[in-house]
């Protein structure tokens, strides 16, 4: 396999899967930066499928490979055949299996892909029981649909034996671009541990965990795709510009040359930018904003607080324990909690109670009896992040627990995500007392005096936000959620993610709403939604009077020099023109127009503006 590095030679094989010229696939823009490198392609979706163009003096050695997997499976069939004797039904589908597997439909034409289009056997067995299957759709008949199913079984164990035990090969290498159809957010942590230079995927939005990951460990990533993973296949060269949300496939030599060089300037830039990381967030008619970071994973908080924050804004704390099978202890939310503390100090650190579900499912999910993993019809709607924690009563307790006591290291906030009104609210803090009682009882050491403020990231919750103002500390709007919920659109879905608009006239309505109920108890108001990090959002936001921003690090000093060179009156006079305004286009002009300096000087400093 060709290495991931950037010198090697490339050369364009000629394959009908692959554009002969360079060809620029335009996703959603997920995480900024500029990768050159070779591909590295994850097939998540049943057996990962190793994708490869070969040269064609590796034809026969993929053919022979071939021929080798076939005779493995039907000696496998023989033997299932012998150990099934006694039924007859069980005879016949495997004699089945056998003249399948003997077909010159799928063997014949698999032996022609490797042959035509110089890829690897693996791939072009793929391909062609999806061009079978695909035949057989479009035959109304019960018979020929049940037979798809038998060539995607007789498919897979070809595919088995192809690869063998070996499951090597799936790691990325060092440094690979990872092309994906999709990605867990416990498969970013992984990657990212594996230092990969960018991720690509054909599904995902903006605001799913994945994209969101990406940002946090400064990985670029285009998401959205639709089917890049045809079109790559592992050691291709590829350029990922996660700014711009571009991918180009089979680059000419110059735009190599020109992107590499465009690396190197937007590092510099960044270097520009971070001159001010330890000046105030303060408008120049010296109002303060507070610049919070967001934090997956206590190794962020380094780069974070090099970034300038004054502290975690939201902490997500799923995302440890996203690979576990087994109970998060209390012991270890305790130990967790206090690194991160130390570490923030003298800062503040928010820490979100578990927000499990949707696409952050823990294997020790399934292990709740309250939470069918993956049975859910809906599952962005149905038994998750909060009110999973209410019903596993015990499961919650021992995070808030270790939470409680870990306060006493450092300054602790905890929140509530997904809170849909005051009765929750109620419940949820009820928890908490019930929690303290206990470690009196058993005398602990626990802190009594930990704020207790929640997200509001559900219409339901802005609309009784008054009432919420009087029994929590403080509020936090995720609007990643907020927006999901409002426009009913499903934040992990790229064919609907044009629709998500976070200056669509009801998010900010529902933005100043909060925030007039949040002031009017006395509580500070946060954004911790993506919408917080985006430059282009800065003065609205500001205008509207929200007093803290959380967001990943690497926005924290774009969002900070916008600030600086802005007045809280111009931001409240254009907040004011813009609740107006009738749509999310008129809006976004609206705010374009009133920060074209601001934004053409964070294009000189080599920031390219999101796509709108
Ligand atoms: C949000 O919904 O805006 C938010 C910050 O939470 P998450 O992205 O983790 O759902
Ligand atoms: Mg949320």
């Amino acid at each position: 396999m060709p290495g991931p590095d950037e010198s090697g030679p490339y050369r364009p094989l000629a394959s009908p899967s692959r554009p002969l010229s360079t060809e620029v696939r335009t996703g959603i823009a997920a995480s900024p930066g500029i990768a050159v490198v070779r591909a590295f392609v994850l097939d998540r979706r049943r057996l990962k499928t190793p994708k490869r163009h070969i040269p064609a003096a590796e034809v026969a050695s993929e053919h022979m490979r071939l021929d080798e997997a076939v005779v493995r499976t039907n000696d496998q069939l023989e033997r299932l055949k012998h150990k099934l004797k006694q039924s007859e039904d069980s005879d016949s589908i495997l004699e089945a299996h056998q003249l399948i597997l003997h077909d010159e439909h799928l063997i014949g034409e698999t032996r022609r892909k490797i042959r035509d289009e110089l890829i690897n056997a693996e791939w072009a067995l793929r391909r062609t029981v999806e061009e079978i299957q695909q035949r057989f759709d479009a035959i109304d008949i019960e018979y020929f649909r049940e037979r798809k199913s038998d060539v995607e079984f007789v498919g897979e164990q070809v595919l088995r034996n192809l690869l063998g035990n070996d499951t090597t090969g799936m790691q990325p290498p060092y440094g690979a671009i990872v092309v994906a159809h999709d990605l867990s957010p416990a498969d970013a942590v992984h990657l990212h541990r594996n230092s990969v230079s960018a991720l690509v995927t054909d599904a995902g939005g903006r605001t799913s965990h994945t994209s969101i990951l990406a940002q946090a460990f400064a990985i670029p990533a285009v998401v959205g795709l639709d089917n890049i993973t045809d079109a790559v296949g592992t050691g291709d060269l590829l350029i990922v510009d996660g700014s711009r949300g571009e991918v180009i496939l089979c680059p000419r030599p110059d735009q190599v040359e020109a992107y590499r060089e465009k690396a190197r300037t937007q590092h510099h830039r960044i270097e520009v930018l971070l001159r001010e990381r330890n000046e105030p967030a303060e408008t120049r008619d010296h109002v303060r904003v507070r610049l919070l970071a967001n934090v997956e994973l206590a190794d962020e908080v380094p780069l974070a607080l090099d970034y300038g924050a004054e502290g975690i804004g939201l902490y997500r704390t799923e995302f440890l324990f996203l690979d576990r099978e087994d109970f998060p202890r209390e012991e270890e939310h305790l130990m967790h909690a206090r690194g991160v503390l130390r570490r923030v100090a003298p800062f503040p650190a928010t820490f979100r109670t578990f927000d499990l579900g949707v696409d952050k499912v823990a294997p020790f999910l399934s292990k709740l009896s309250g939470h069918i993993t993956g049975e859910e019809p809906n599952p962005a709607l149905g038994l998750r992040s909060l009110r999973l924690c209410l019903r596993e009563r015990a499961f919650f307790k021992s995070q808030i627990r270790g939470l409680l006591r870990a306060a006493i290291h450092g300054r602790m906030r905890l929140m509530f995500p997904m809170v849909s009104g005051v009765a929750e609210l109620r419940e949820a803090k009820a928890v908490v007392e019930e929690c303290k009682a206990e470690l009196s009882r058993e005398g602990m050491q626990y802190a009594e005096d930990v704020p207790i403020g929640i997200m509001i990231e559900m219409p339901s919750a802005v609309l009784v936000a008054d009432h919420l103002a009087k029994e929590a500390d403080f509020f936090s709007i995720g609007t990643n959620d907020l927006i999901q919920y409002a426009l009913a659109l499903d934040r992990l879905n790229e064919h609907v993610g044009y629709l998500y608009q976070p200056l669509h006239p009801a998010v900010l309505r529902m933005i100043k709403m909060t925030v007039e109920a949040g002031h009017s108890a006395g509580r500070r108001v946060a954004i911790c939604g993506e919408m917080a990090g985006d430059p282009l959002h800065t003065l609205v936001l500001l205008g509207m009077g929200v007093d803290d921003l959380s967001m990943n690090a690497a926005s924290l000093p774009l969002v900070k020099r916008v600030l600086r060179r802005a007045t809280l009156l111009d931001a409240t006079k254009l907040a004011e023109h813009v609740l107006t305004l009738p749509s999310a286009e008129a809006v976004e002009a609206t705010v374009r127009e009133a920060m074209r300096e601001a934004l053409s000087d964070l294009a000189e400093l080599g920031q390219p503006e999101r796509p709108s």
